[in-house]
């Protein structure tokens, strides 16, 4: 490629070579025409402003002279043309040249080679410039050539003009050389002086007028040389300006070609610096791949070395190769077998399993069986029915000084004994548990939780509160909304007990709210709470007893309990005239079904947790009231003392228990008979003058826990259960009634607003809607 590239620089340079020396014959041949015309106007010159006599001598040379330099003008230009046509071939074949140069071999592209295409195109665009500039030097020499010839055609007809004034003024001279002579002949002859001299002046006049005219006419010719001088000055003056152009182009041409000529140097030197990289490179290349293939060397010497290791290891693995595709080989069938074998074995494991969970479950089923009847044997020997009393603080209601003082007294180191001080007397009473005036709701709920959550587990559960009004009964039942009693912290202890256990029981909570009142039980959370419901055996034949349309409401969060309770107010409230009064009087009952599956087993549990607010213990009727408070007082002292009858029957194992004896009772007969278990809340005021009332309570309370205690031996000692009445203390004449007013206002009766039949049926479509 290098060697081309030099070959055509080479030829390259001879073209350029060939050129200059073209263009310097074309400047020669120029140069000779500028001398031509030169010589041409030189000669036009001397013609010019000179004498007649003059005149002709210049005339001749003119005219022989004209016509040799015309001649050599016209080889000159067939020499010229010659040169033209042989530079232009000259120039073609440095076009091809170029176009060669222009497609080498493929050359790496690098700067040298854009510099190299760059100067190529300047010296294309010069070459172009250059033609442009001979172009326009042969439309000047065309000019000069048609100059010329207009020159040559006014020098032929001045030529003619002159001859013509030649021959005129030689006719004229030899005329007026005869006339002289003539005149000199005559003037020899004197006689004939006169007439002769008369003839010679009237020949004279005619000879000077012929001369005037000749005169006249020189001059006119005169004029006309001096017009076709003007012309000739204009043509030479044009001629001038043609010549200075011709001279600025050749200046131009020469301007471009040292461009060219500059461009080209470059461009070699270019091509040099691109020559001497490339060694370079190649140099550099070839060096690196010198170390490249020693360090191949290298690699293959230790490769060969591997290699020599690597054949043990080959053998070896190609051993490992042959017997693994043996075992590949042997493997669907290996597999086949041990699938039928693990297949067997699993189905082995399965039956294993189903059996160890058949006998587990069988386990799992007595064990339950057998916790049950452990917790019936704890629960009878902890007592199935539990006596706790509490003591509410002194309140506002109970007046000042001496008679708001305590009558009760606690024991620091018993928390089951509490004293009152009851006409001067200290009675001391032993319960199961004592809760002080400063025990809040959550001390009281902690010690009946239990009892709550063994409902989950189906069993039945009574809690009552028990005391005369204004002993705090409804405050620990139900609370205040900031501070809620044993009904919702209950119904919030099942739920979180119950989700607990959602992984594998389903759990269904109901509620029902009833009142009893002068023995008439009514649905507080029915359309019709006036109404009076009537408790009846199932027709099944299972002897249990249920209350056809006593409502149940089904609730899974405390906002369904707040809308239950406010249900079960605002009916409460509608068909009486003073609520905290009624509900003195009356037994408010709230029951909780609590109704669960066993999804692994299928067991079923139902238990029901009875919370029982009952109507004031207070005897009212003792004080002498009439009339329907009279009726009402006979109703709950009835009422009180069956429920006292019955749980002395059970406690004492009686054949027959009375729980007929009152609605309460048969209401309750499920939840208060066989394993269920009942607690017993006896609420006392601790205020003086409610002493006889709190003395009351309390000994229906230790009656309570003494039967369910003392041996079978005491049962003859206590006889039958004492009436209301007779609870009272001593022997002596009774304790004037009590407490008969109603008690002190009490918050949780809240009135919503709107006519209450109305809020009521608003609160159960609500409590529908939600479940
Ligand atoms: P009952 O229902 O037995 O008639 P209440 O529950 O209505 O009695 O209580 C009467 C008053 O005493 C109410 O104002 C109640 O707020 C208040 N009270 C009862 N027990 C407590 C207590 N443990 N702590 C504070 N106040 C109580
Ligand atoms: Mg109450």
């Amino acid at each position: 490629m290098v060697e081309s590239m030099a070959h055509l620089q080479e030829e390259k340079l001879r073209m350029q070579q060939e050129l200059l020396a073209l263009q310097e014959k074309l400047s020669a041949r120029e140069k000779e025409d500028i001398d031509v015309s030169v010589q041409l106007q030189g000669q036009v010159r001397c013609g010019l402003g000179k004498d007649g006599a003059e005149w002709r001598v210049e005339n001749r040379g003119t005219v022989r002279g004209g016509t040799d330099l015309e001649k050599h003008r016209d080889l000159l230009a067939a020499e010229n043309e010659r040169l033209r046509q042989e530079m232009k071939a000259r120039e073609g074949e440095l076009r091809a040249l170029r176009q060669q140069q222009q497609q080498p071999a493929p050359c790496l592209p690098c700067e040298h080679v854009q510099e190299n295409g760059r100067l190529q195109e300047r010296l294309a665009q010069l070459q172009r410039e250059v033609e442009e500039a001979r172009a326009k030097l042969g439309e000047l020499d065309l000019e000069v050539q048609q100059k010329t010839n207009r020159l040559a055609e006014v020098e032929l007809r001045l030529k003619d003009s002159l001859a013509e004034k030649a021959q005129e003024e030689e006719r004229l001279s030899r005329r007026l050389r005869d006339s002289q002579e003539t005149i000199a002949s005559l003037k020899a002859q004197p006689p004939q002086v006169k007439y002769i001299i008369k003839t010679v002046e009237v020949e004279s006049s005619k000879a000077k007028q012929a001369l005037c005219e000749s005169q006249s006419r020189n001059q006119y010719l005169q004029e006309q040389v001096g017009m076709q001088r003007q012309v000739l000055k204009e043509m030479e003056q044009q001629l001038q300006s043609s010549q200075k152009t011709a001279a600025q182009l050749r200046a131009q041409i020469m301007l471009y070609e040292a461009e060219l000529e500059r461009a080209h140097g470059q461009m070699l030197e270019e091509m040099q610096a691109m020559e001497d990289e490339k060694n370079r490179a190649i140099e550099e290349a070839f060096s690196r791949a010198q170390v490249e293939m020693k360090a191949v060397h290298e690699n293959l010497a230790g490769v060969r070395t591997n290699l020599l290791t690597l054949q043990p290891a080959l053998r070896t693995l190609t051993n490992d190769y042959n017997s693994l595709k043996r075992q590949v080989r042997d493997f669907p069938l290996l597999l086949q077998e041990t699938l039928r074998s693990a297949r067997s074995e699993i189905g082995q494991a399965i039956e294993e399993v189903n059996s160890a969970n058949r006998e587990l479950l069988r386990k799992y089923r007595r064990e339950l069986q057998l916790r049950k009847k452990c917790h019936n044997e704890l629960v009878r020997l902890k007592g199935n029915i539990r006596v706790f009393g509490r003591v509410r603080p002194i309140t506002k209601e109970d007046g000042l000084g001496a008679e708001a003082a305590s009558a009760v007294t606690f024991d620091p180191d018993d928390d089951a004994v509490l004293h009152l001080s009851h006409k001067g007397k200290q009675v001391s009473f032993e319960l199961d548990k004592v809760f002080p005036p400063k025990a809040t709701q959550e001390d009281v709920f902690r010690e009946v939780q239990a009892l709550v959550t063994s409902c989950i587990d189906g069993y039945n559960v009574c809690i009552f509160a028990y005391g005369q009004t204004g002993a705090g009964k409804t405050y620990t039942m139900e609370g205040t909304a900031a501070n809620p009693g044993i009904n919702q912290r209950a119904l919030q202890l099942l739920f979180a007990e119950v989700r607990s256990k959602a992984a594998d029981w389903d759990y269904a909570i109901t509620v029902s709210v009833a009142e009893i009142y002068n023995e008439a039980l009514r649905d507080l959370l029915g359309k019709e709470p006036q109404e009076k419901l009537e408790i009846k055996l199932c027709p099944d034949g299972s002897g249990q007893l249920y209350v056809p349309g006593l409502t149940e409401f089904r609730v899974q969060s405390v906002e369904d309990i707040n809308k239950v309770f406010e249900l079960g107010h605002v009916n409460r409230a509608t068909e009486c005239t003073n609520l905290n009064e009624h509900s003195s009087r009356s037994h408010a009952l709230l029951i909780i079904t609590v109704r669960g599956l066993d999804r692994s087993t299928g067991l079923r549990t139902a238990g029901k947790l009875n919370l029982v607010d009952l109507a004031g213990s207070e005897r009212v009727g003792r004080s002498g009231a009439e009339g329907s408070r009279l009726r009402e007082a006979q109703y709950i002292n009835k009422s009180l003392s069956a429920l006292g009858d019955v749980i002395y029957a059970l406690r004492s194992r009686q054949g027959h228990v009375p729980f007929r004896n009152s609605k309460l009772t048969y209401l309750l007969q499920d939840s208060l008979s066989g394993d269920s278990k009942t607690l017993m809340m006896v609420q006392v005021s601790p205020a003086e003058k409610n002493s006889s009332e709190t003395l009351c309570s309390l000994k229906f309370a230790e009656r309570v826990r003494s039967v369910e205690l003392g041996p079978v031996s005491r049962r003859a000692e206590l006889g039958s259960w004492p009436s209301q009445e007779q609870l009272e203390w001593g022997p002596g004449p009774s304790l004037s009634a009590q407490g008969d007013s109603p008690g002190p206002t009490r918050g949780h009766a809240a009135p919503g607003p709107g006519p209450p039949a109305a809020r009521a049926a608003s609160i159960r479509r609500k409590l529908q809607s939600s479940g």
